[in-house]
């Protein structure tokens, strides 16, 4: 759009200064001077004029020599009727019709216009025939948003750290890319798309460029947020055209940044308005995914950092199958991403990209090639020859603020908190019998609500539940809400998320599944989820109000006694829980083995 504006204000401040400058060239050769009547009648006293033609409200006329000014022509506007008298006495031949300034007029004005009007289909003709890609700068007609295409990226994996399980994943699409025909061999296809989830600046575009390179083909890329102010049409041109041009690369790289800015959920209900041209556009590209078959060799990288917000449709199987999960870093992550980065600047050999890494918590890969470039500018500026500590410690104060602004970072008293209470969760999971194992707790923020986050894996798949499972379950959602409870003796509202979860399980139990031993075996809520256009209906109640009260005092009395028996076991295991919390703010996160390991050191007090 930018761009539009600017080439249509050149355009006219061109046409305009060759309309002044043809004007100016005219009236110049005709050397003609514009007079006043006064000034006219002393010229005719002076004898001055040679010839006057006159119209009924003009008088021009040659002058028998030039003017001061050069000119030797003149007009002037008719104020005596009845003046030929008085010409007749100076000797002054008359003409009776003024000269006509039509084709002055017609020079002076259409000429210019019909040059521009050439000029301008002269570059459109120019552009068109470019193409879209090679052309530059813009097709008429075909699209306006600039795809981007690198024939070699120069990013490769090495560049990219800290990401291994992206990296593993993605290695697969690069040895298809590097050898489709024998991909195939065994029937086996490549997913279509693979779509790159992660918070902002955690490399999902560096990762994609690293694909292009390492399999090095070319990279066609297009942000999603170009597509926004489009007008309508010009975006699924923009799809369509996108794709042509991979494929006649192929093998090549299709890489949608923020995909979400586009393929936003189209909202039943809510079509028309300023919707059109989305919709259009997320159609278009759906269209493409279907139309294109992995065998020509182009694959399809998409990012977004709100993959929730995404159109189901885009998500479906032959669409988007694959996701792959960019995280932000850990501590062991951020060395290696800071040991890619410091190898640009003059670093003072005390750095220790370890020690700088575990100063800087919740930061991602963006945020630490910024602390680099930071703390090089610091020392610029002391004049130092090389990069120090202190100036790493310096820029880290500087960029926490920042982000503590942004609300992405955690203070140093909630990390110790979110890592009591995952590990209250963890250590309540191992406890309990029935409860699934934990497969990875870690502090590092991910998403936007959770502060930290407990994996657990289900061992085989359940159909069937038990009422022991599902106070366990309970148990282990409020371990957490626990351990804060047993080591700070106050409660936080990180622990919400839990909460919910829990009363939902604790209400199932006594309205649903008939566990409730003053109840009895009987179930006073249908089915709830009645979907109608999105909406549930709220579920018609089929009991009297003493019943409602008793429903909620079971529901409290569950969740009550799952919290009990969360807090009885943490406080059995208050060794194990200070000694793993302890490690995990050190490490941020642990996995299965080396939780077990620290467990195994530290005995449970009876
Ligand atoms: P995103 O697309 O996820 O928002 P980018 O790929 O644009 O993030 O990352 C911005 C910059 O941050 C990169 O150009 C790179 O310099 C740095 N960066 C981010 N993640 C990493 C990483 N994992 N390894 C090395 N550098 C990284
Ligand atoms: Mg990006
Ligand atoms: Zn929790």
């Amino acid at each position: 759009m930018d761009k539009k504006i600017t080439y249509n204000a050149w355009y006219f401040a061109a046409a305009l200064a060759g309309i002044l400058l043809l004007q100016s060239v005219i009236a110049g050769f005709a050397g003609t001077r514009a007079i006043s009547y006064s000034e006219f009648q002393q010229l005719l006293r002076n004898h001055k004029v040679e010839a006057v033609a006159v119209s009924d409200r003009f008088i021009s006329g040659t002058l028998k020599e030039p003017l001061s000014t050069g000119e030797q022509r003149f007009t002037t506007t008719r104020v005596d009727e009845n003046f030929a008298d008085e010409l007749g006495k100076y000797d002054v031949k008359v003409s009776g019709q003024i000269e006509s300034t039509f084709l002055r007029d017609l020079l002076s004005w259409v000429v210019p216009v019909l040059l521009f009007v050439g000029i301008w289909f002269f570059i459109i003709r120019k552009m068109a025939a470019g193409g879209g890609l090679g052309g530059g700068l813009m097709a008429i007609g075909k699209s306006k948003a600039k795809v981007y295409v690198e024939t070699d990226t120069g990013v490769t994996f090495a560049d990219v750290a800290g990401v291994d399980e992206a990296k593993e994943e993605l290695q697969e699409v690069v040895d298809f890319l590097q050898n489709p025909e024998h991909y195939g061999r065994l029937g086996g296809r490549m997913p279509k798309g693979v779509l790159l989830v992660g918070p902002p600046g955690t490399g999902k575009t560096l990762i994609a460029k690293a694909v292009a390179g390492e399999a090095k083909v070319p990279f066609f890329s297009i942000s999603g947020s170009e597509f926004v102010e489009m007008f309508v049409g010009v975006g699924a041109a923009r799809v369509r055209d996108l794709f042509e041009q991979a494929r006649k690369h192929a093998p090549a790289i299709i890489f949608i940044d923020e995909l979400d800015a586009m393929g936003r959920s189209r909202m039943p209900g809510l079509t028309g308005g300023g919707n059109d041209e989305k919709e259009q556009t997320l159609n278009q590209l759906l269209v493409e995914l279907d139309g294109f078959d992995t065998k020509s060799g182009v694959v399809l990288l998409a990012a977004t950092n709100r993959p929730e917000i995404l159109d189901p449709a885009l998500l479906r199987a032959g669409r988007f199958d694959r996701q792959v999960l960019v995280d932000r870093p850990d501590k062991m992550g951020r060395a290696q991403i800071l040991a890619v980065h410091l190898k640009k600047i003059k670093l003072d050999p005390d750095v220790k990209p370890e020690q700088v890494a575990a100063l800087t918590p919740g930061f991602t890969g963006a945020d630490l090639a910024n602390l680099v470039n930071e703390a090089a500018l610091l020392a610029t500026r002391r004049d130092a020859m090389a990069v120090a500590m202190t100036d790493f410690n310096n820029a880290i104060e500087r960029i926490v603020a920042g982000l503590e602004k942004r609300n992405r970072l955690i203070n140093a008293r909630e990390r110790e908190i979110v890592a009591f209470h995952e590990m209250g969760h963890v250590l309540v999971a191992m406890a309990l019998p029935g409860s699934d194992p934990v497969h990875k707790v870690s502090i590092i923020p991910r998403g936007t609500g959770a502060l930290g986050y407990t994996i657990q894996r289900p061992t085989e798949d359940r159909f069937l539940v038990t009422r022991e499972e599902l106070e366990s379950r309970m148990a282990v959602l409020l371990g957490g809400r626990a351990a804060e409870w047993v080591v700070f003796q106050h409660l936080s509202t990180g622990a919400s998320d839990d909460l919910r979860r829990v009363t939902d399980i604790a209400r199932s139990m006594v309205v649903q599944y008939g566990m409730s031993p003053d109840l009895g075996p009987v179930t006073y809520e249908r089915d709830q989820r009645t979907m109608l256009g999105g909406m549930a209906m709220p579920a018609e109640r089929a009991y009297a109000d003493t019943t409602a009260s008793t429903i909620d005092r079971e529901v409290q009395d569950l969740a009550q006694q799952a919290f009990d028996r969360a807090v009885g076991v943490l406080n059995e295991r208050r060794a194990q829980l200070d000694a793993t919390a302890a490690k995990l703010l050190e490490s941020e996160t642990l996995d299965t083995a080396q939780i077990a390991a620290i467990i195994a050191q530290v005995p449970v007090s009876a």
